[in-house]
């Protein structure tokens, strides 16, 4: 399933601006975009400083192989996602986002026709493109035009609140936090037009991220939770830097880590949907089983990334499977509804829908419901990660093991997912059980398995 990519990573090429990221390499992929895609291209940017720059860059590329350019601004990534989708003209986009990695980084996301993040066999065919300098440039009389449309932005906002009743907010205060990121511009509006009563914090555009960083962590959300407790809401929702992701703090400031948020929204949208798949990376808690099983849903796990979640929920209705929902447990959800992609805006306002859903009950009564379990993660450093994990493979060979992404070891009462790390010279182990002393029990096998090699 996975090949093997050489600049571009599971979501988009990233780098330090100036080192590694800069407008000479972004030019690079927008001729190389436009020599693959001819047609117009829609182009957005998150809101780090570097952004203006390195959208001119791309554009630039884009505009010399011939293609004409729809400058949307600044917005999030799903928002120029659906945008393409929604109009047939576009031929693909672009997204100047390095997501949620620090201010001083900054990549591109390429973005199909069909809104989707661009698949591994057409990303390696730009890459090969890339290092070849085999671009199209046309004569002075093919150059392409670039006209702007940030007024397109209100197409995403309708799309999501036409998905709920009129209203269906109305007496619910929230609290948004979008970290100085292009949520600041549709979350907000989204929720208010739902009927909320939308109070925000780091709700103005800015490239330094003044606030906190486009990582939404539960430290860097005190402020958030703090203001949940002080305005009485119902809940706090903060955004990555590109806002595909969404996070939460209940109405007790409690941050709600991203598996049981997967689990609480998955709830609800099962219950309308049953009987569906539900398609998540093998990495994700062993609640959203739990959860779709009380609807007759089925999980279909996947390698870990959210384009091979949102491939693999395309790829299956292709085959008239009926598909619920999709995600990763990190706050990315994916609606088959709305698009193929997760949708952090999309994800707010379901939230406002499960609440709705359940009148009298807190967030904190929801998210205390649910089922716990305790999770490992830890690295290992090994000179041939490759190696280390066929040993550990070989040792547990006696088990249920799957291979989606590494190897699974699934137990009654556990899991253990030990793959290579993509990055590092190292493995990630990560180990799930209902009871801590199970996971610590399966931990320590693991441990005396690489103790021996
Ligand atoms: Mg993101």
């Amino acid at each position: 399933m996975r090949y093997k990519k050489q600049m571009f990573g599971t979501n988009g090429v990233r780098g330090v601006v100036g080192e590694m990221m800069t407008p000479t390499l972004v030019l690079k992929i927008g001729a190389a975009l436009g020599s693959m895609r001819k047609g117009t291209i829609a182009v957005g940017r998150d809101t780090r400083t570097s952004g203006e720059a390195l959208a001119h860059a791309l554009k630039a590329g884009l505009l010399m192989t011939g293609c004409s350019v729809v400058d949307m601004g600044i917005l999030p990534t799903p928002a120029l996602q659906y945008i393409i989708k929604a109009d047939d003209r576009f031929a693909g986009g672009a997204m100047i986002t390095a997501s949620h990695n620090p201010p001083e980084y900054n990549g591109v996301k390429v973005i199909e026709a069909d809104g989707t993040e661009m698949a591994d066999d057409e990303i390696i065919k730009l890459e090969n493109r890339f290092f070849a300098d085999e671009f199209d440039a046309v004569a002075w009389d093919g150059v392409g035009r670039e006209t702007a449309a940030p007024e397109r932005i209100e197409e995403y906002i309708q799309a999501i609140v036409r998905h709920f009743p009129a209203g269906i907010g109305e007496g619910m205060t929230v609290v948004v936090d979008p970290g100085s990121g292009p949520a600041a511009l549709t979350t907000p509006a989204i929720l208010e037009r739902m009927g909320c009563r939308v109070h925000t914090i780091n709700a103005r555009i800015d490239g330094t991220f003044p606030g906190r960083l486009p990582e939404p962590t539960p430290e860097g959300l005190q402020p958030l939770s703090e203001m949940v407790i002080a305005t009485g809401a119902a809940f706090g929702v903060a955004h990555d830097g590109d806002a595909d992701r969404a996070v939460f703090v209940d109405n007790k400031g409690r941050y709600i880590e991203e598996n049981y948020e997967f689990g609480l929204i998955e709830d609800y949208v099962c219950r309308r949907n049953p009987g569906g798949l539900v398609v998540t990376p093998v990495a994700t808690s062993r609640l959203i089983q739990d959860i779709a099983g009380k609807h007759g849903c089925t999980v279909d796990y996947t390698p870990v990334g959210s384009i091979y979640v949102a491939r693999r929920m395309i790829e299956l209705i292709g085959q008239g499977e009926r598909v619920s929902f999709g995600g990763e447990g990190n706050g990315g959800l994916i609606y088959p509804d709305h698009q193929f992609c997760r949708d952090g805006g999309m994800t707010a306002a379901m939230m406002v829908a499960v609440l709705a859903d359940h009148s009298g009950k807190d967030l904190s009564d929801l998210a205390d419901a649910l089922p716990v379990y305790h999770l490992i993660k830890e690295k290992y450093p090994a000179p041939d990660p490759g190696a280390l994990v066929s040993v550990i493979e070989e040792a547990f060979s006696g088990e249920t093991i799957e291979r989606i992404d590494g190897i699974k070891i699934i137990r009654d009462d556990a899991w253990a997912l030990v793959r290579e790390s993509g990055t590092e010279p190292m493995i990630r182990i990560m180990i799930e059980s209902g009871d801590p002393g199970i996971a610590d029990g399966m931990y320590r096998e693991i441990m005396r398995v690489i103790g021996q090699t």
